[in-house]
């Protein structure tokens, strides 16, 4: 099978034309926005048509009319057209990671990762289409047998956000349609061009009109596909404030909900750590990505025994990483995302430092070659955990530094924020290790390990305000995509 035609282009000079997929058919009457290279504002990168309310209403019914024929489509025939998606994806992979560079301003090593990892995620759950199975028992009365059989639920409404365009569609739209659902896809509207590709990358897979749709546009869209009666399922990732409303909204009708959220995610140090990997991890995961990661450790907390040292050594590595266009491959952190991110970065520090936080390494713009949102890397120094800096998500490349007299300290500092996504401990103690698995409130925890960085075949999600609902990706995923029916038969 052929690449489709626009990836082709996807590193040209001319922006990619993104519009909405609806029945089969391509939409372009609402509002048009462009978007530009976080990297270099002078560079257009997507034109995107939006979505207009009543293309939601024709989507939803496409979808509807689609499900009878996907659903029953032979597991096999499902498991195949995934896997085409997964092989089209990795045969792209270069035109796919330099649009999302040039898009989302992630560094390109970055972005084939993720892409990679798209495919992979098609493949893993083109298996699990087939993987898929109820279960046999025997009734509490004589000569009556049970199945529990697990079925597509219908329509899967998939609203997502633009740090990760191109593997957070991935790994909400594999398992929707593996178990049988038809999806419509809400992307960000900050990340169109990549969620084009995609979408293209889809149909050259062979699927059926209104089995895979998209909807483009802002969060109006999302809400106005949420809101509809006609959704059965909304798989929602994005910041805890909105993912508030989806569950409200959606709770008006009779979807299940479930959300990926925002993260405050603590990485503790104790004294005995293997320093240098410490280090290291501390590194890339507040830094890398721009800090704009759900599992970003934006909270260092270390033992009173390794702090002064640990935190000088981090100063040093912090002022010796590069920061600068993403296309560049000595860049370490690229830009953010957008300018109204970067304002977002720079009142966040205001607020912190007037809310009493030392300000160890000062975060400030930076002009390069290319006009850009460049912001170097940010480091606060505070004890209070319940301060500003240490409750906040601040989504870029801020983290604070938090002392701590012991571990069973450590571990309420980590506990004590209303979120609960990833938590990291470095250190050499079973014991230590033990007590943490243990009293961590975290949904993911990394031993001797950064914070970020997962796989798609376990279950992935947070506690508190970090998520809700059944987690994402893995086997356990089919527990939201699919609903159980039990067949009593008797004779
Ligand atoms: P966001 O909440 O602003 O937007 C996410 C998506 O929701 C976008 O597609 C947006 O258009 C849409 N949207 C906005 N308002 C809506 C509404 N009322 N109804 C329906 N849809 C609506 O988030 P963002 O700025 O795109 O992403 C950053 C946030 O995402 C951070 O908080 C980050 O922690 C979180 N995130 C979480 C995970 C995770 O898996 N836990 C992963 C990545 C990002």
């Amino acid at each position: 099978m052929s690449a489709p035609a626009p990836l082709i282009n996807a590193s040209g000079p001319r922006p990619i034309e993104c519009s909405s997929l609806v029945d089969g058919q391509r939409l372009g009457q609402g509002a048009v926005t462009e978007r530009r290279n976080p990297s270099d504002t002078r560079e257009a990168v997507s034109l995107a048509h939006h979505a207009v309310p009543a293309d939601i209403a024709r989507a939803v019914e496409a979808a509807r009319a689609a499900f009878p024929r996907w659903s029953r489509l032979s597991p096999q025939a499902r498991a195949d057209m995934l896997d085409r998606i997964g092989t089209l994806i990795a045969d792209c992979r270069d035109e796919m990671a330099q649009l999302l560079s040039r898009e989302e301003g992630k560094t390109i090593p970055e972005a084939r990762a993720e892409v990679a990892k798209a495919g992979q995620v098609f493949k893993f759950y083109a298996g699990e289409a087939v993987r898929l199975s109820g279960r046999h028992g025997r009734s509490l009365r004589e000569n009556i047998d049970i199945d529990v059989i697990n079925e597509p639920v219908g329509v899967a409404a998939l609203i997502t956000p633009w740090n990760f365009p191109i593997v957070i569609p991935a790994w909400k739209l594999a398992p929707a349609l593996a178990y049988g659902n038809c999806a419509i896809l809400k992307p960000s509207e900050l990340t169109s061009g990549c969620a084009q590709l995609l979408s293209e990358i889809i149909g050259a897979a062979g699927l059926p009109a209104g089995v895979f749709q998209m909807l483009l546009g802002g969060g109006d869209i999302g809400a106005a596909l949420v809101a509809n009666p006609g959704v059965d399922l909304v798989s929602f990732t994005g910041s805890s404030a909105t993912g508030r409303r989806i569950k409200q909204s959606a709770s008006g009708g009779n979807a299940q909900v479930q959300l990926e959220l925002g993260g405050k995610n603590p990485l503790i140090v104790l004294a005995d750590a293997p320093m240098d990997n410490a280090l290291d991890a501390a590194i890339k995961g507040a830094f890398y990505s721009t800090g704009q990661r759900c599992t970003a450790s934006s909270r260092i907390i270390i033992e009173d025994g390794a702090y002064d040292g640990f935190v000088d050594a981090l100063i040093t590595r912090i002022r010796g990483l590069k920061v600068g266009h993403a296309l560049d491959p000595n860049t370490q952190i690229g830009p953010l995302v957008s300018e109204q991110q970067l304002e977002r970065v720079e009142s966040s520090l205001e607020q912190a430092v007037s809310d009493g936080a030392l300000l160890k390494l000062k975060g400030e713009r930076l002009s390069g070659p290319t006009p850009g949102h460049y912001y170097t890397p940010a480091l606060f120094a505070d004890d209070d955990a319940s301060s500003f800096v240490n409750q906040h998500e601040i989504f870029g490349p801020v983290a604070s530094v938090i002392r701590a007299s012991s571990l069973d300290h450590a571990i309420a500092i980590a506990n004590d924020t209303a979120y609960g996504l990833s938590a990291g401990l470095f250190t050499a103690s079973h014991a230590a290790i033990r007590e943490f698995r243990q009293r961590s409130t975290a949904g993911m925890l990394m031993i001797n390990l950064q914070t970020v960085g997962t796989d798609y075949h376990v279950p992935f999600g947070g506690n508190g305000s970090s998520g809700f609902g059944v987690r994402e990706m893995g086997s356990e995923v089919s527990r939201f995509f699919t609903r159980s029916r039990t067949v009593y038969s008797a004779g």
